[in-house]
């Protein structure tokens, strides 16, 4: 009987879902992935950690509960500290193996290898711990790597070559409004988390865009013209997002989904906020917590989308009173006769 290996449906797996599940298969695993969020997926969650830990990381905690009914051998929960050579994954998502250990819950094993790209630069004893519970033979664990690499590439190509031609030349063709759906993946792509927001903005009439239609290139590009390098990964990606989509012509806004007690997003949605206020482009800032009363979010997303088109025709220069940053640093709180069109903030 093959070994089975759980991994939840929740945090990274939105980013490399593809990657992990045919390396492992490759290795002659049987992979099992936890179901859709749902309520329960959050009570669950809710038990196993601290109140003050963010919703995403609740969640992923409520998948590797419910995964355990389908009585995995091992987790595979990798402890994520850096993908690439100058920045890094949040600290919440380092140390998830190690809250994992240290609850009440009885777990099966954790495979949990180190990728730190800062410290090592490669990924060689990642692959090793990776593969270890399957095979010994580092021949075979490279070629599956490789393998699940391409995978996950072409995927990620799919997405782009999606939006690619319009980057920097004309937004897509048809009369929709052209909005920006901003964040981690893991709070776009788990429609229970975010009360199924792209579903929503889709039926009311919105083009929706999203990090991963960027290219990563790109996104680099116009970030190195801050002060300062961004330290984390996520930043790097939400900033250079927002600056890539600045760039398409036409009317055109951002919603940014932050969690509620997440360190990142407190300040680099901040930054964004900030950009996007200098650059005149309206935005809505909606902060994820457990309420899953969806009217609140529905009003504040038709009020949005109202305010753009109905001041649209009127070129107003209005910037609400609420959204206005106080003692903005750069300068530009309150100045009116700038903008096409406000600048606002909802919360
Ligand atoms: S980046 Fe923010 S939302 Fe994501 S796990 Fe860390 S604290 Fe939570």
């Amino acid at each position: 009987m093959n070994i089975r290996i759980g991994i939840p449906r929740a945090l990274l797996y939105y980013n490399y879902v593809t990657l992990w599940k045919t390396f492992f298969t490759l290795l002659g695993a049987e992979v099992l992935i936890s179901g859709y969020t749902n309520k329960l997926t959050l009570d669950l969650g809710r038990d196993m950690v601290v109140d003050e830990a963010c919703l995403p990381v609740k969640i992923f905690f409520g998948h590797t509960a419910q995964l355990l009914e389908q009585k995995p051998d091992f987790l595979f929960v990798p402890r994520m500290v850096s993908v690439e050579k100058s920045a890094y994954i949040c600290p919440k998502i380092i140390g998830l193996p190690d809250i994992l250990e240290a609850g009440k819950k009885e777990m099966p094993a954790l495979i949990k290898p180190t990728m730190n790209m800062v410290s090592t630069g490669n990924i060689d004893s990642f692959l090793r711990e990776a593969g270890s519970c399957l095979t010994t033979d580092r021949r075979k664990i490279s070629r599956a790597w490789k393998i699940a690499r391409q995978e996950q590439n072409a995927e990620d190509r799919q997405a782009l070559d999606k939006s690619r031609s319009t980057e920097i030349g004309a937004a897509r063709t048809g009369s929709k409004l052209p909005m920006l759906l901003l964040g981690h993946r893991y709070n776009l792509y788990d429609d229970f988390l975010n009360l199924n927001i792209r579903k929503r903005l889709w039926q009311m009439g919105c083009d929706l865009w999203t990090p991963e239609q960027f290219s990563e290139e790109s996104k680099e590009d116009t970030i190195k013209t801050l002060p300062k390098a961004i330290f984390w990964t996520f930043g790097k990606d939400i900033l250079g997002t927002v600056r890539c989509f600045s760039r398409l012509p036409g009317p055109k806004g951002v919603v940014i989904i932050s969690s509620f007690g997440c360190g990142i997003d407190s300040f680099i949605g901040n930054m964004a906020m900030r950009y996007l206020h200098k650059a005149g482009i309206p935005y809505l800032n909606i902060t994820l917590d457990e309420h899953s009363g969806e009217a609140g979010l529905e009003t504040r997303l038709e009020a949005f989308l109202d305010m753009i088109r109905w001041r649209r025709p009127f070129n107003e220069d209005h910037i609400s009173s609420y959204g206005t940053p106080l003692g903005d640093p750069e300068g530009y709180a309150g100045i009116h006769g700038v903008y096409g069109y406000s600048a606002t903030s909802y919360q």
